[in-house]
């Protein structure tokens, strides 16, 4: 238990230290707490991951009294619960799926006022039984989680949340507490007087999440353009979304094909598989899962490292939503969405769809349709994507750069001759025409030969086979952004046609100029986003820590998060404690953890440093004197003599204690730096020419590894580019 003081801060202080390990606060927690405190209402928008959940724990411990958090999300309360039971902290969860015995339990816990939070879904909080035993346990505080879900403007309105509003009635002297991460201005005043908060503290966080790289870019090859991105999250975790279920079977068909451990998720399938996946992903069995927007909804793990949109997603809400999935562990990651002109058309027509059955169809495809146009605006609009979405949530963006999107990281670059391109794109309509799809365009362009083609004798025309050098998806892609910035028409309904415009006329003449973009063949670099970086981590012994905690999740039955989230491994992966009193001043180490895996986690750090001959204590008062080569700058440094004394990489990598790859990237820049004649310790002559004979001009990786048929190592074609660059006088890929 805290220790008592009349000092409330301070009681706040010792609260979190004690259960979570945690020295500080975020500004906005500090105000939501004592808000609750001193028994005011509150609004609480604040972005995922922002540590929503930590203003409604902390209160009641602080308080030692029984507070309420509704949540419509069963397996996101079950989480919480399990992350907070191994904390110490004692909490329940009310839902549907408890067992008889299970509930009883909770029952009786709540009877002898056991619990500091009770989390109960809205049907559940709104049953006699509940409101009575609420009364009982003299519950005064009510926290409403999701809160959006009350406002018909938002993007998730649930009627059910409708109904809470008359716990006021019910509670008269309690104070409640709303709690959301997307709400725009019109929807947070909506929560006010739905909830008939009163006088509510209103405490509206950044939306920005600088832990998120952004990158929404034209689909240009849907395929190749996914799999570039997971690549750079292998063994990470990563969500990408579909619109239709039949494409996340198809996706996840052609990712396991290319290597990946991806499985697919939607609305349709059995309640068993979906649970088995969720929980496959949930226990890091399972990487890489591609789903409709029904996944996700209670999905907490902290670690996604990549979240993908294959196309464009129905509502800037949806995508800050869906996106906000990533990084919540405040850890870099990155968020890739792929989008067409055609997008916008497949939403529209679901839209109409859908509205058939509405009251009033068209306020809805109206309200819809603003929606929608906003998403496309955001797409197209060559502007910063963290200032575009805090602008759209009605917050200033202020950093020039923000050096954490496809924008200000330069990710895109256009066509030389966009306008040429444009001009035979615009004419081929017209020989058609403007009687025709785009599908039909591209292949007279193509110079295909198809039945419609043949039929209307379309190989006759000056256009057939104009581009036929170039691939058919980006040939698409350039009519689609052709459409996104109104050159060319798309006529809406069921078989649109593409149309001329006066736009159109003056590209042909040579009026207007036209730009059209294409993704930069080069790895798209890092971004310096996130909270904590890698510097100084030992990832491999991070890996081992991760192992670890796999094996306690699993006796347990709970995910690995629950029982320590991937940034505490970090800390102590580059702490590295092997003693009690180094570990407890790590963040994240709370009490309970000390007691419970204190001794295992400094044993195993110990043992491995020992064993792989790396420093420990890197921190606090017992820290050790560390060898000149186990610092990271002072590694690299070390590394670099022995490069000049051309000395193997096995031999530098053993002697800095680093892994082959670490050393092999220092290695490349050791290459840039020091430019030596030759590169024969590390490569020799004759593979060195073979890689040279298979590089291509874009200077991409992977297609002189598949000339080589995979002979060669990834490593030696990036050492070989790296000396070829390095005398060009080019910078570092
Ligand atoms: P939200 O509910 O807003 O999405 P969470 O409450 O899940 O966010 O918090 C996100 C992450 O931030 C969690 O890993 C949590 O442990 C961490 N966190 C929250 N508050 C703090 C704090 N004051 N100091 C350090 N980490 C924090
Ligand atoms: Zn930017």
């Amino acid at each position: 238990m805290p220790t008592q003081s009349d000092d409330l801060p301070s009681r706040i202080k010792e609260t979190i230290r004690h259960f979570w390990g945690f020295d500080t606060l975020r500004p906005l927690q500090q105000e939501a707490i004592e808000a609750s405190l001193a028994s005011r209402d509150s609004l609480v928008v604040m972005p995922t991951g922002g540590g929503k959940s930590l203003c409604y724990q902390v209160p009641p411990a602080v308080a030692e009294r029984t507070d309420v958090v509704i949540s419509p999300l069963i397996s996101l309360m079950k989480d919480q619960v399990d992350g907070l039971i191994a904390r110490g902290y004692p909490a329940a969860a009310l839902h549907s799926n408890l067992s008889p015995a299970e509930r009883r339990d909770i029952e009786r816990g709540m009877r002898e006022h056991e619990y500091r939070l009770i989390f109960a879904a809205p049907e559940r909080a709104l049953s006699s039984w509940f409101l009575n035993s609420m009364q009982a346990m003299n519950v005064q505080s009510i926290a409403i989680d999701e809160a959006h879900c009350i406002s018909q403007w938002g993007h998730d309105f649930r009627p059910e949340y409708r109904q809470l509003a008359m716990l006021r009635d019910r509670f008269t002297k309690a104070n409640f507490h709303a709690f959301t991460a997307t709400a725009t201005p019109r929807v947070q005043q909506d929560i006010v007087d739905q909830l008939r908060l009163r006088n509510p503290a209103r405490l509206i966080g950044r939306f920005d999440r600088p832990n998120l790289i952004y990158r929404i870019l034209p689909k240009v090859g849907k395929i190749e353009q996914i799999v570039e991105a997971l690549r750079r999250h292998e063994k990470e975790a990563a969500i990408i979304y579909c619109i239709s279920r039949r494409d996340t079977e198809e996706l996840a068909n052609v990712l396991r094909a290319n290597g990946f451990n991806a499985a697919h998720y939607h609305g349709k399938m059995d309640a068993n598989s979906r649970r088995k996946t969720q929980e496959a992903f949930s226990n890091e069995q399972l990487d890489v899962v591609v789903a409709t927007v029904a996944f996700g909804m209670g999905i907490d793990r902290s670690n996604v490292r990549c979240v993908i949109h294959e196309s464009m997603p129905k509502t800037i809400e949806h995508y800050q939503q869906e996106t906000g999935r990533a990084g919540r562990d405040g850890l870099e990651a990155e968020c890739v969405m792929l989008y067409s002109a055609g997008d916008a058309m497949r939403w529209e027509s679901l839209i109409e769809k859908s509205a058939e059955n509405a009251e009033n169809p068209r306020e809805v495809i109206e309200a819809s349709r603003e929606l929608i146009d906003a998403v496309s605006s955001l797409c197209r609009r060559p502007v910063c994507r963290h200032k575009s979405l805090s602008e759209y949530f009605g917050q200033t963006y202020d950093k020039p750069n923000c050096g954490a999107c496809d924008v200000c990281l330069e990710d895109v670059e256009g066509y030389d001759d966009a306008t040429v391109a444009a001009q035979k794109i615009l004419s081929c309509v017209a020989r058609v025409q403007q009687r025709f799809g785009i599908g039909h365009v591209v292949d007279v362009l193509l110079g295909a030969n198809t039945e419609n083609i043949r039929r209307n004798n379309h190989q006759e025309l000056s256009t057939y086979g104009l581009m036929k050098d170039t691939p058919r998806e980006q040939l698409q892609s350039m009519v689609y952004q052709l459409v996104d910035q109104g050159l060319l028409v798309r006529t809406p309904g069921d078989r649109p046609t593409l149309q001329l415009n006066d736009q159109s006329w003056a590209v042909m003449k040579g009026q207007i100029d036209v730009k059209l973009l294409r993704p930069k063949q080069k790895k798209a670099s890092r971004s310096k986003a996130g909270e904590q970086s890698w510097e100084g981590v030992d990832k491999e012994l991070f890996e081992e820590l991760r192992k670890w905690r796999k094996g306690v999740a699993d006796e347990r039955r709970v995910p690995p998060y629950v029982i320590m989230e991937d940034s505490t491994l970090m800390e102590l992966a580059s702490v590295r404690p092997t003693t009690l009193d180094v570990l407890r001043a790590v963040r994240g180490i709370g009490d309970k953890r000390m007691t419970d895996f204190g001794a295992a986690i400094t044993r195993l750090i110990d043992a491995w440093c020992e064993r792989h001959h790396i420093s420990t204590n890197e921190r606090g008062e017992t820290s050790v004197v560390i060898p000149v080569s186990k610092r990271p700058s002072e590694a690299r440094q070390r590394a670099f003599d022995l490069f000049a004394k051309q000395q193997p990489l096995e031999h530098v990598a053993a002697k800095i204690s680093r892994a082959p790859s670490t050393t092999a990237q220092y290695l490349i820049e050791w290459i840039h730096q020091a430019q030596p004649k030759a590169v024969d310790p590390w490569v020799d002559p004759e593979t060195y020419k073979q890689v040279l004979a298979a590089m291509s001009e874009d200077g991409r990786l992977k297609p002189v590894f598949e000339k080589l048929g995979g002979a060669v190592p990834y490593e030696t074609i990036r050492i070989v580019i790296a000396h070829q660059r390095a005398h060009a006088g080019l910078p570092p890929e």
